[in-house]
């Protein structure tokens, strides 16, 4: 694929995109570094009053139409997801369809979202005075993105950046860059003018320069701890919204409808093969029902199919790169010397690793304190419900959890004392709409995707106040 929206003619280095599954190269685009990045300032501040210059009525409708012509190409977008990141072509077609949600509610929020009257007169000593907030543009967005969700991802930056006014400049992940700049290809035939969004593809010395830059208001990013405070420590003065990592746990009460819970954690565990922000990794179960629940979920996750995600029997594509399926097993080898039992899975083949369940998983391994980001789950009993939220909430971060029951009391207990982003009953962890705030609780969460809240937090209030010096009656 050609990449047009690169902001520079002269390119030393090139990216390969390789293929998850085979290797073989799907694309390629530039490997932009940082001495390029004054260019890419450059049109950024251009951007950033083309955008400005737009009505709010301009900006809705290109982001109507863009959400119309990714609908009409969702398959071509849905096979350039699975040829760049691995998902099934099912899961594939989901993240398009979710995108061009995305992209119809950023419209809405372009439209309605300007801004409040202001209550002068609620307070005494005001009286004479009338006026509103309105939502602002911030200026030019640093925007960087993972490889986890290509294409919906780079949506939920976009979307609300240009609703808001923005200029963006966006690195995609370098790993899976094609979606992005297929999407952006798109915002520009209809209607967006070329300077608003910049894509510079590249890698972390791209990534690190942008961040440093001074005229750069925010940086939007959604990916690892371990970047985001690198990102967090070199930013100096401005916005920084921050989507990391989780370690998801969901609690199997004894009252529950089981085999609906069995598959929605199946769903929630393995679902793009593990690279899932709110993947289940640690599944919490009552001991009266333990036995049972570990006997339907093992039988069920070693049948699970991993492999080719072109194919329509797939169930679990390739993990992102050999290195990637390299880490999962090396994290599972670890607890496994620690004392853990293996259920079933711990196979690897390339970047293919198969469904991994264990169980008896001591709470000092990476696998139960840390994100593992691969399709491995962690089964734990408990007794009470004020025990499973102790071990609930023992990671210290935490975005999304599910709790499994059909008591109301029991179900609203969890949802007031889980820390998390948000609580999901009888769901698995694996639950987003893209109109619901999405974020984390605790260390290292900045914010709030979620079209609206984006929106929000990509605009900034302006006061107008008159003061009618008692003129009006
Ligand atoms: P990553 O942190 O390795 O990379 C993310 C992006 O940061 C890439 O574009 C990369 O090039 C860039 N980058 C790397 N070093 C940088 C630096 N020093 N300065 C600036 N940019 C830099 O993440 P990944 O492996 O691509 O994605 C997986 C992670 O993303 C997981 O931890 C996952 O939980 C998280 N994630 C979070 C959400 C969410 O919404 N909370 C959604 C999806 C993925």
């Amino acid at each position: 694929m050609k990449p047009s929206h690169l902001a520079l003619a002269i390119v030393e280095h090139q990216i390969d995109v390789l293929n998850p599954f085979n290797g073989t190269v799907v694309g390629t685009v530039a490997d932009i570094g940082a001495s390029q990045v004054p260019g890419l300032l450059e049109q950024g501040r251009n951007g950033a009053r083309a955008c400005a210059g737009l009505s709010r009525h301009g900006r809705a409708r290109i982001l109507e139409q863009a959400a119309l012509n990714v609908e009409r190409d969702a398959l071509a977008f849905a096979r350039l997801i699975v040829e760049e990141a691995g998902k099934t072509f099912k899961q594939a077609e989901k993240e398009v369809k979710r995108c061009v949600n995305t992209l119809k509610l950023s419209a809405q929020e372009a439209r309605r979202n300007a801004g409040e009257v202001l209550p002068f007169d609620a307070y005494e000593g005001s009286e004479s005075r009338q006026g509103w907030f309105s939502r602002e543009p911030l200026g030019l967005i640093v925007a960087i993105t993972p490889y986890n969700d290509p294409l919906n991802l780079v949506a939920h930056k976009l979307g609300p950046a240009i609703a808001g006014g923005n200029a963006v400049i966006l690195k995609p992940s370098e790993l899976a860059p094609l979606s992005a700049l297929r999407l952006v290809r798109y915002l520009v035939e209809a209607g967006l003018p070329e300077s608003v969004v910049t894509v510079a593809t590249g890698g972390a010395e791209l990534g690190k320069a942008l961040v440093e830059a001074r005229e750069v208001r925010m940086i939007s990013f959604t990916g690892g701890f371990v970047t985001g405070e690198r990102i967090a420590r070199t930013a100096g003065l401005k916005k920084l919204a921050m989507d990391l990592g989780g370690n998801a746990p969901v609690i199997v009460m004894d009252d529950c409808d089981l085999e609906a819970a069995v598959e929605s954690c199946l769903s929630g565990a393995f679902w793009a093969a593990g690279q899932n922000c709110i993947g289940t990794q640690r599944l919490l179960i009552q001991a009266s029902i333990y036995a049972a629940f570990r006997e339907r979920f093992v039988s069920q996750a070693q049948v699970l199919v991993t492999g080719d995600p072109m194919l329509a029997s797939t169930d679990i594509g390739p993990m992102i790169t050999l290195q990637a399926a390299l880490n999962a097993e090396q994290v599972v080898t670890e607890a496994l010397a620690q004392g853990a039992a293996l259920l079933c899975g711990h196979r690897r083949q390339g970047s293919c690793y198969a469904a991994t369940v264990l169980e008896n998983v001591d709470h000092a391994s990476r696998l139960w304190r840390d994100e593992v980001f691969a399709p491995v789950v962690v089964l734990q009993p408990f007794e009470t419900l004020d025990e499973a939220i102790a071990l609930a909430n023992e990671p210290e971060y935490s975005l999304h959890a599910g709790i499994f029951t059909n008591d109301l009391a029991t179900a609203m207990s969890a949802a007031r004392r889980i820390e998390a982003g948000g609580v999901m009953i009888n769901d698995s962890s694996d639950y987003r709409f893209d109109a619901m705030p999405f974020g984390g609780f605790k260390y290292g969460s900045l914010g709030r995707e979620g079209v609206r809240f984006a929106y929000e937090e990509m605009t900034q209030p302006k006061v107008v106040c008159i003061n009618t010096l008692g003129q009006v009656t």
